[in-house]
């Protein structure tokens, strides 16, 4: 009898063993569960007590490989991505089924304000960003754990319910605050899951951290320091895809080139930084006129270039002339001295203007601009009239 059990333990052993091997040098997840590994606890004697220690180790090496896998598969998931909101995403995703939260929220403090980058499950996750745990656990880098989180509702589909547990994470690179992870469950959330997230949270935050440069870095190779508008480079790769989405769905492309009128006597008579708010201010003059979907690029010193995606000839004349008029009608106060500028303005259309390419189109643009110039300045000339 205590023979036969002695065999059946060892053969459980023996399998444990192979799984354990098995699985070592492969991907896939080791098949010991405690099921299939277990032993029967039948006694109250020694061969019972080592047949239930047996079984927890079963249990143990079971919850080992968990968090090997969880672990395995988070880290794939962070090196796949270098977006943020990607990222931030398909991190919310794994999490969610590694805790079995119900609800979750990314924030992170973009531009010096704190705001939602991703979510799941919640109905306001804006409202997430500005609540008081997450901006306390993003300051003081403690876990924060939600004794009434009234604040957090979550979306049930029919009914919207109040999570009994939410915990705010903070998620810092040396010490150094990246963002604030918030999840929510419906039941209590355990030690081991507490301490499985939080194993997770290090790597979850280097990878952040390097989507959050990367997004800083296309920003700065995209803007124009001073002006805050797309730069030449930048703003031309805009426009030659506007061409070519135009030339696809046969919809207008309008573009228009404008230059500041005698910007080098406002240098002269002013100064270098006078003439640098006056460039500042009529740069958020003309992006005030123009739509979301618009382009504006500082194109030169004082040149600027607008695409603007489905803009026919009449919408383009309109804009072209809104912008010419709302430019007249900016001031920039210099000691107490009004500065005003007015701007020249060549404009064209595709297709109403037969063009090639983009290139072509900028030429025709600022040969339009140039007559413009010749003929008194402060005016609007279109292309092909
Ligand atoms: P026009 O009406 O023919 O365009 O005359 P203009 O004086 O505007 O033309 P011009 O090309 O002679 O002068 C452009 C001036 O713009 C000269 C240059 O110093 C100035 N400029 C270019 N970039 C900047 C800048 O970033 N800041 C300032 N303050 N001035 C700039
Ligand atoms: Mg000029
Ligand atoms: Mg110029």
């Amino acid at each position: 009898m205590v023979e036969s059990k002695l065999r059946f333990l060892r053969s459980r052993m023996a399998r444990v063993e192979q799984t354990l091997r098995d699985a070592l040098y492969s991907d896939g997840a080791a098949e010991c569960t405690p099921e299939s590994c277990s032993v029967p606890v039948d006694s109250d004697d020694e061969i019972g007590e080592a047949a239930a220690s047996f079984n927890r180790l079963v249990e143990a090496l079971a919850e080992s490989h968990h968090v090997t896998d969880v672990s395995g598969e988070f880290a794939r998931t962070l090196s796949s991505h270098i977006e943020v909101t990607s990222l931030s995403d398909a991190a919310l995703g794994e999490l969610h089924s590694a805790g079995g939260f119900v609800a979750s929220a990314l924030c992170v403090v973009r531009d010096g304000e704190m705001v939602t980058v991703a979510s799941k499950g919640l109905l306001d996750p804006e409202r997430v960003a500005a609540s008081e745990p997450v901006s306390r656990a993003y300051r003081t880098l403690e876990t924060i754990q939600l004794a009434l989180p009234e604040d957090i509702a979550v979306d049930g589909g029919v009914i919207e319910f109040t999570p009994r547990s939410v915990i705010a994470f903070p998620l810092h690179l040396r010490l150094v605050p990246i963002g604030v992870l918030l999840v929510a469950s419906t039941g209590a959330t355990s030690t081991e899951e507490m301490q499985l997230i939080s194993g997770l949270l290090p790597n979850f935050a280097v990878a952040l951290n390097n989507a959050l440069s990367h997004e800083r870095l296309q920003q700065v190779a995209a803007i124009d320091n001073l002006t805050g508008l797309f730069n030449r480079r930048f703003g031309l790769e805009r426009l030659s895809e506007e061409f070519s989405r135009a030339v696809r769905s046969n919809e207008p492309l309008g573009v228009m080139l404008f230059d500041i009128d005698h910007f080098k006597a406002i240098n002269d008579n002013h100064g270098h930084q006078a003439g640098d708010r006056v460039l500042t201010a009529v740069a958020g003059a003309a992006r005030g006129v123009l739509r979301e979907g618009d382009t504006l690029m500082r194109y030169g010193g004082e040149e600027f270039l607008a695409v603007l995606p489905g803009a026919g000839s009449e919408d383009l004349h309109d804009l072209s002339e809104r912008v010419r008029r709302v430019i007249e009608t900016t001031v920039v106060t210099d000691m107490r001295q009004e500065l005003r500028v007015t701007v020249s303005i060549g404009a064209v259309g595709f297709p109403s203007t037969e063009v090639t390419d983009t290139e072509d189109l900028v030429r025709h643009a600022d040969a339009a601009m140039y007559v413009s110039k010749s003929a008194g300045r402060n005016r609007l000339t279109m292309a092909g009239r």
